[in-house]
């Protein structure tokens, strides 16, 4: 089995595949007006049969694990079919979507049916009158059912988003606590990365995941070592506690040196860093089975161009407008 490598030696198995742009809630850091088609229509994003290919593509070279996500994956009403096909390449073990958890309690037992691994949503606070000013949706007991459903359709364990904010959430890791001590949830705080649309936003509430992280080791959390298709985060234990903490911290030094992820937007585009250029066009390759020995070339070939870092402490996010449509 062929296994992506970038000029870094770092190995690549894991893949965010963003399938829709399009997202319901206006979350201040992200699409704080909400969504606005960008001069295309849903139509335009990737076809079940374009996810197909773009994964078999993925799986042949190495992928162990598929994260779907957006704006918000689970609007799409193909969502089902979209896990089915993944799952149709045994190499892929887990399929995970981020979600905002609006769909969950109606549907998650059909993500799960049609082969979904594992779930993150997205909870920025357990207050649900903050949780509304944040998302711009009243939808806080919407999602709190929605993690029950998860747990109720067999998930052994669910992941809870935090993006971390000053004088929004960053007092709140009490709570948090308290929440998952009795739930098997890991409960990731995510350090607010600027974006070009975001920059006074930043200026405002970024803090650095470190002050969660002196408070945790204070109580006596310990880190737990990390495996080689994992997400970004350390992640912490505690002997009295169901619940974990993972820290997502992209500012701490040596975050990109562990880097094991790409990313596909939904307009088919490989994009080797979250905050990385223009991104390399995969979908003219996608139309039909035949390409798929050109389509792994490119994807490795582009690969070879990784760079080593992102340039953030420089200020400089790339191209990247929010995260809604390159998938967070
Ligand atoms: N709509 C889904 C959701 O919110 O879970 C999936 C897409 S969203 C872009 C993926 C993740 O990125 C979410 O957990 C969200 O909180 C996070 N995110 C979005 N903008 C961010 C920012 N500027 N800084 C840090 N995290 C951000
Ligand atoms: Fe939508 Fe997710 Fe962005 Fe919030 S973070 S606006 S839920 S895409």
């Amino acid at each position: 089995m062929q296994q992506l490598t970038d000029a870094f030696a770092r190995k690549f198995y894991y893949l965010r595949l963003s399938i829709t742009d399009v997202c319901n809630f206006r979350c201040t850091y992200c699409l704080p007006d909400g969504y606005r088609p960008n001069g295309h229509d849903n139509k335009s994003f990737l076809s079940l049969d374009e996810i197909r290919r773009v994964s078999r593509a993925f799986a042949n070279l190495g992928t162990e694990k598929v994260r779907l996500t957006g704006g918000e994956p689970s609007l799409r009403r193909d969502f089902c079919d979209i896990i089915a096909a993944i799952r149709e390449n045994k190499t892929i073990r887990t399929v995970a979507v981020t979600t905002n958890g609006y769909r969950l309690a109606r549907d998650v037992a059909q993500w799960r049916d049609a082969g979904l691994t594992a779930i993150n949503v997205s909870v920025d606070s357990l207050d649900h009158r903050q949780f509304h000013a944040i998302t711009g949706q009243d939808k806080f007991l919407q999602v709190m059912a929605g993690i029950d459903a998860a747990f109720a359709a067999g998930f052994e364990k669910v992941k809870v988003n935090a993006v971390l904010m000053r004088d929004v959430n960053d007092t709140s890791l009490n709570a948090f606590l308290a929440w998952i001590k009795p739930r098997p949830i890991q409960l990731r705080f995510i350090e607010l990365m600027e974006t070009g649309d975001g920059s006074d936003l930043f200026r405002k509430h970024h803090v650095s995941g470190g002050v969660i992280r002196t408070q945790l080791l204070a109580q006596g959390w310990q880190l737990q070592p990390r495996s080689r298709s994992d997400g970004p985060a350390q992640v912490f234990q505690h002997p009295d506690y169901q619940g974990e903490i993972g820290l997502i911290m992209p500012y701490e030094k040596d975050f990109c040196a562990s880097c094991n992820r790409l990313r596909v937007s939904a307009m088919g585009n490989l994009h080797l860093c979250l905050f990385g250029e223009q991104g390399i066009p995969l979908r003219d390759l996608l139309a039909d089975d035949l390409q798929q020995d050109a389509l792994a070339m490119r994807i490795q070939g582009g690969l070879q161009t990784k760079k080593q870092t992102h340039f953030l402490h420089q200020g400089n996010t790339g191209i990247t407008q929010n995260l809604s449509f390159i998938g967070g």
